[in-house]
């Protein structure tokens, strides 16, 4: 049996654990990940990468499977050629974004998306959207925001672009009714269209952010309450704040459990009566219970260690430890902020392993002595660690898939059974 520590379903959970802090060298993605799932939300915003010949790979090997028309993204390469002057370098972008501007007029939101090579550091994006902005507003706002993976893990690229438009979101006009709930965070249209019925049923008016064209950009100020749908989201919840905002705590929508107390967050602020909750909710909640039992036949007991990642590690480790039964060794993230998991960590079992950045060795060496059932890790650690018998579920899947809110909850737990699937058959 793998070595894992126990559970104690009873006591008060990982509020307080001790965290293992670990500075060391990363695995992760960078930031420019983020652009494959925000370039498919936003439907007419455009994101240019200025970058070197390995952002422009890492963006088609990432997005490679899944192109469905004409991308919204791509990479303009500052190379070697451009070190002679920054002048050049500022030339150039401005060329390229007039002749993308020119030849795809449907586009309306035009982020610059700054990367790690020094050629990009040292030119000055913001200053070139500004100089861009002025240029082509109003029919198209230039923004920045940076995907380097110098500062950022691959989710951070969405906090980072969602923090850059904060600011240009409006002033609310009306200041006599309520304001609508704000749900912050990228969610995949499906979900988005199945939580806006939840929130109609409920009575609680609603706007998402991001929005699905640059045009409906939801206002935001004092009066706006937000609820977050993405747990990796502290610039963006910072810069909201600054204009005014107030967040719900919640824990987020993963699993039935989840699901139940981030829509009962939103149900009270807004004085939504708890039975109306339990009668919107009552047939979802009952749909996804069901569907979670199958998998819970073959998930419960088994053993799972997270490498840090996507940042959506404690939430997932919560549901499924709580509504699957499976064992927590280690989960690592990559960034732990407190406030924002306070609900999650709760939730946790006591005990349980928590780690904060990274030393790849070391927690390599963690994992290989703990053995689990199945590990979630980058691409990056996926062949090594099977290679060495162990199963993996890549980090990245999970957060392009859908997975948030009821309906969803049975294919999330499916995620993590098709591995171990795959390799009892192999074994078999
Ligand atoms: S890590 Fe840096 S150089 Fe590599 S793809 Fe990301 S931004 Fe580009």
């Amino acid at each position: 049996m793998s070595p894992v520590i126990a559970l104690h379903p009873q006591s008060s959970g990982c509020a307080d654990v001790p965290v293992l802090r670990e500075r060391g060298q990363r695995e992760v993605f960078c930031g420019l990940t983020g652009i494959i799932w925000l370039h498919r939300k936003i439907q007419d915003a455009f994101f240019l990468v200025v970058g070197s010949r390995t952002c422009a790979h890492l963006l088609q090997s990432a997005a490679g499977v899944m192109i469905f028309a004409e991308p919204r993204f791509a990479t303009a390469i500052i190379d070697e050629r451009d070190l002679a002057g920054l002048a050049d370098a500022n030339e150039e972008l401005d060329r390229v974004v007039t002749r993308l501007l020119d030849r795809r007029p449907e586009i309306k939101l035009l982020f610059l998306v700054g990367s790690c090579p020094s050629e990009v550091i040292k030119l000055d994006l913001s200053r070139a959207a500004t100089r861009l902005s002025a240029q082509f507003s109003p029919q198209v706002r230039v923004l920045n925001y940076s995907g380097s993976g110098i500062e950022t893990t691959f989710t951070q690229g969405e906090d980072a672009c969602l923090a850059a438009l904060v600011p240009q979101l409006p002033e609310p006009q009306d200041s006599s009714s309520p304001e609508p709930l704000l749900v912050v965070g990228t969610l995949a249209d499906v979900v988005e269209d199945q939580f806006a019925r939840l929130f109609d049923q409920l009575g609680v008016p609603v706007q998402f952010f991001p929005p699905r064209r640059a045009n409906e950009m939801p206002p935001v100020g004092p009066g706006t309450r937000y609820l977050l749908a993405q747990p990796f989201l502290a610039d963006t919840a910072r810069a909201l704040e600054a204009r005014g905002a107030q967040r719900l705590a919640a824990p987020f929508p993963l699993g039935v459990e989840g699901t139940t107390a981030w829509l009962r967050a939103a149900a009270d602020a807004f004085g939504v009566n708890p039975q109306r909750l339990d009668q919107v909710t009552a047939a979802p909640r009952e749909r996804a219970a069901s569907a979670l039992s199958k998998q819970r036949a073959n998930l419960a007991g088994k053993s799972i260690f997270f490498f840090p990642d996507s940042q959506l590690e404690i939430p997932l480790a919560r549901f499924l430890s709580r509504e699957l039964g499976m064992r927590l060794t280690e989960v690592g993230t990559p960034y732990l902020h407190r406030q924002h998991l306070a609900q999650e960590l709760e939730w946790l079992p006591a005990g349980v392993q928590l780690s904060e950045g990274q030393h790849v060795e070391q927690q390599i060496d963690r994992c290989r002595a703990l053995a689990p059932d199945i590990v979630v890790c980058g691409l990056g650690l996926a062949n090594p660690l099977e290679a060495q018998g162990l199963t993996t579920k890549w980090a990245i899947e999970l957060v392009f898939t859908p997975i948030q809110g009821y309906e969803q909850a049975a294919d999330l737990a499916e995620l993590f059974a098709r591995p171990l699937n795959r390799r009892l058959r192999l074994a078999a």
